[in-house]
């Protein structure tokens, strides 16, 4: 939790100096059209200030500035000990800045401050280190040839990253791929939400500070629609990561196979499972966990778990006790350091939540808590966490990604019933798996069709563990070494001796 109380981050939010240029070429310029759109915050409606809604032009910029940072060699060629020791001064820049960084994001999005402090920043500045710290000490590749022959099989960097990022966790995301796109030497432009611009365009300073050459890491804030779909479109772009909707990842495939055929990879939607059987070990650390799943971060998290699948034999015990444990979950001030639910991105996203949550009562599910408008006097976005019991799995509530804190709760009696359930959405990023029985959750994690399954709790990982998601969820997966494959190529260089 933050140290300071609200009224000091208050002081210090009024004092902040808001850079909303983009980052070209190692310089901040306003977009080359001039426009700008109005930085908003969801706390309480106040401008933040004006930033820089980037078009074509500045991407043609910005991938020109990439390309000839890649081709001369400054990043890419330099030695891999050398490019960490820029990471290592990157991710000790961001750590310096922790606190100014976690103020632009709360005032951005609207999450809580000590969220901001405890996950994005810490989670963020991990991932810059992690990378750093791996990328001299992976070897490539000799085959097993013949003594005449020598066959070696070493990884590039594919050249010119596109990253487009969404607005939930904004800093977080964009280091997942800043990462190691550029510990394996790529030149890179993030596109940030334009919900939630401002670190992005913050850490770029950071990074030119830390000795990150200049069009290394370019970013170009702006809609989806304009300075995303030319990124996307970029004929000189060679990979596009991106984080998001899945209505959009989809578009996506569609613009790399019009322009270039760059390299997509996508994280995108999710509709997690969470399954409590029973035999859990500890049925309050369940329901705990269970309301944590849905309101942490508003419930604005791809793998919250909003469908909550319970054994029929304990549902008329468990369900109470999650309901108690949602009450835990109070919207408040993102500044007040007590606060664990914050205000959701805008007053867009709120109508669609509400929507949804009317949606569910008109097809029968019943609402045991929540599912109001909260803090409407703060003239911010605020809605309480929400849970509806009997609801069943066809239901649009149990389909559809919410991206609000609105939990469902769905019956099962048995394991195979359980995977059923779970398994059939279009998504695939999150499951859990709460039982004693060692064979039951072995069983079952094997059965669900996700990238990450976790086993007696929710939410579990570092950046040790692979992240991404099955079917609609996404294809690669960010974190570990594995986030690796995504931006290299691999080389098969054959030579007769
Ligand atoms: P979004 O898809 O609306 O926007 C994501 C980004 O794409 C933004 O920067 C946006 O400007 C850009 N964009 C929009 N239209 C575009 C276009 N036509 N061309 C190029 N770029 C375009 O998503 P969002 O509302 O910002 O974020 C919420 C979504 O992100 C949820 O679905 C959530 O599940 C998902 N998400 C997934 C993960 C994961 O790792 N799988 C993590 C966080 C969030």
């Amino acid at each position: 939790m933050s140290h300071m109380s609200r009224a000091e981050w208050e002081t210090r939010a009024n004092a902040l100096d808001i850079e909303g240029r983009a980052f070209i070429d190692g310089r901040y310029v306003p977009a080359r059209s001039g426009a700008t759109f109005d930085c908003i915050s969801p706390i309480d409606g106040r401008l933040l200030g004006a930033v820089a809604s980037c078009d074509g032009a500045d991407a043609d910029l910005a991938v020109a500035s990439a390309r000839s940072a890649f081709d001369s060699g400054v990043w890419s060629r330099l030695a891999p000990a050398k490019r960490k020791a820029v990471m290592l001064r990157f991710a000790d820049l961001l750590e310096a800045h922790s606190e100014e960084l976690a103020l632009l994001e709360t005032l951005d999005m609207g999450k809580p401050i000590s969220d901001a402090l405890a996950v994005d920043l810490p989670g963020s500045i991990d991932s810059i280190r992690w990378c750093g710290e791996a990328i001299d000490k992976i070897y490539d590749e000799v085959a097993a040839t013949a003594p005449d022959q020598l066959g070696l099989v070493t990884r590039e960097p594919v050249g010119v990253v596109a990253v487009i990022v969404p607005w939930n966790f904004p800093l977080m995301m964009a280091s997942w791929k800043l990462g190691p796109a550029l510990a394996t030497g790529n030149s890179v432009i993030l596109k940030p939400s334009e919900r939630s611009p401002l670190t992005a365009v913050r850490i770029a300073q950071l990074a030119l500070e830390a000795g990150l050459p200049a069009g290394v890491l370019n970013v170009l804030p702006g809609y989806g629609g304009t300075v995303g779909k030319a990124l996307a479109l970029h004929r000189d772009v060679d990979t596009l990561a991106f984080t998001g909707s899945t209505q959009v990842a989809k578009q996506l495939l569609v613009y790399a196979g019009e322009s270039n055929m760059k390299r997509v990879w996508l994280e995108a939607g999710g509709k997690s499972p969470n399954i409590v059987f029973a035999d859990a070990p500890d049925l309050q650390v369940a329901a705990e966990a269970a309301a944590a799943a849905i309101a942490f971060n508003q419930g604005e998290v791809c793998t919250a778990g909003s469908r909550l699948l319970v054994q029929a034999s304990i549902k008329a015990r468990f369900v109470p006790m999650v309901v108690e444990a949602l009450k835990a979950w109070k919207p408040g001030h993102p500044l007040d350091p007590e606060t664990n639910v914050g205000a959701l991105v805008d007053s867009r996203h709120l109508e669609g939540v509400l929507q949804r949550i009317q949606g569910g009562q008109e097809e029968g599910a019943r609402l045991l808590l929540g599912g109001r408008v909260a803090l409407e006097e703060s003239g911010g976005s605020y809605v309480e966490p929400t849970l509806f019991d009997n609801v069943s799995n066809g239901m649009k509530i149990a389909r559809e990604e919410i991206f609000g804190p609105v939990l469902s709760v769905i019956e099962f009696d048995d394991a195979e019933e359980a995977v059923r359930i779970a398994n059939d959405t279009p998504y695939g990023l999150a499951a859990a798996v709460w039982t004693a029985d060692l064979s039951r959750a072995h069983n079952v994690a094997r059965a669900l069709r996700a990238g990450s399954v976790w086993v007696n709790l929710y939410d579990g990982g570092d950046m040790m563990a692979p992240f991404g998601g099955y079917k609609q969820s996404g294809n690669g997966r960010d974190k570990s070494l594995h986030a690796f494959d995504k931006y290299t190529e691999i080389k098969a260089t054959w030579i007769q001796l």
